[in-house]
């Protein structure tokens, strides 16, 4: 079982990282953190260092942020992603984000931070792990342009079910489902159609835990697993093995 999204680089963890690590260690084979910006990506390329062969670094640049960030700041990360894209197990957060980013200019811009890392991905042939909310076709789109991208996700996937039938067209392209299906009625609906495998499993910790107060944590992702058996009638044993074979393929690891 692999968390292929998470940030338990965040301060969320600094009193017991180890703890919540070691009882990841336990139930799961690996872990990804995703990085949302280029401070976060240097921390998250230590935290792994640290934990090798077990946690496992994405280098992204997260689209609520980035509305407001400097081109020198743009700059440093595509540098120091490039400098480390034979280190990194996929390019990612990033993406687009209409749900928090409503005004036209920032989207837009937003957009083209978006491109400029699909631009690296492609050239590099890196996987890239997109965050994408209520403009799913639109990413959808626009991804599709490039060829040599080895393997796009969309994390926490929340589109409809037109887009994700449109995504399965495409072998290697996946939809990771998080913790939250454990409670969001919308998501149990959606993966009730979604092939095995097209499917990631995920916790986003520390968001998207059961209460809003709670913090998630990796190991938690035996729920998404759990409750994607069920709905699709599947013995978790299955639902566990392909969907890690999945993360294990793309991510090479
Ligand atoms: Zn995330």
């Amino acid at each position: 079982m692999i968390d292929t999204h998470c940030h338990i680089d965040f301060e969320e963890y600094g009193k017991d990282r180890d703890e919540v690590i070691s009882r990841a260690k336990d139930k799961l084979d690996a872990v990804i953190v995703s990085g949302i910006g280029y401070e976060s990506n240097k921390g998250v390329m230590n935290l792994c260092d640290e934990y090798k062969n077990f946690i496992y670094p994405s280098f992204g640049y997260h689209p609520v942020s980035s509305q407001n960030c400097s081109e020198e700041e743009l700059k440093l990360s595509h540098t120091h992603l490039i400098e480390n894209i034979n280190n990194i197990v996929a390019i990612g957060e990033v993406g687009m984000d209409y749900f928090y980013v409503k005004d036209k200019a920032l989207r837009e811009k937003q957009k083209e931070i978006f491109l400029s890392f699909i631009e690296i991905a492609n050239e590099y042939k890196v996987p890239l792990l997109m965050h994408v909310r209520d403009c799913e076709k639109k990413a959808l789109n626009i991804v599709l342009e490039y060829d040599d991208i080895p393997y796009v996700i969309f994390h926490c996937f929340s589109g409809s079910s037109k887009t994700a039938r449109r995504i399965m067209e495409k072998d290697n392209y996946f939809m990771s489902f998080s913790t939250m299906l454990c409670y969001s009625k919308q998501h149990q609906d959606l993966i009730k159609n979604i092939s095995l495998d097209h499917i990631l499993t995920e916790t986003d910790s520390p968001y998207l835990a059961m209460t809003k107060e709670e913090r998630n944590e990796p190991v938690n992702v035996v729920n998404a697993v759990k409750k994607i058996s069920e709905i699709q009638n599947e013995d978790m044993e299955t639902v566990d093995r392909i969907t890690t074979n999945n993360a294990r393929k793309i991510f090479k690891i």
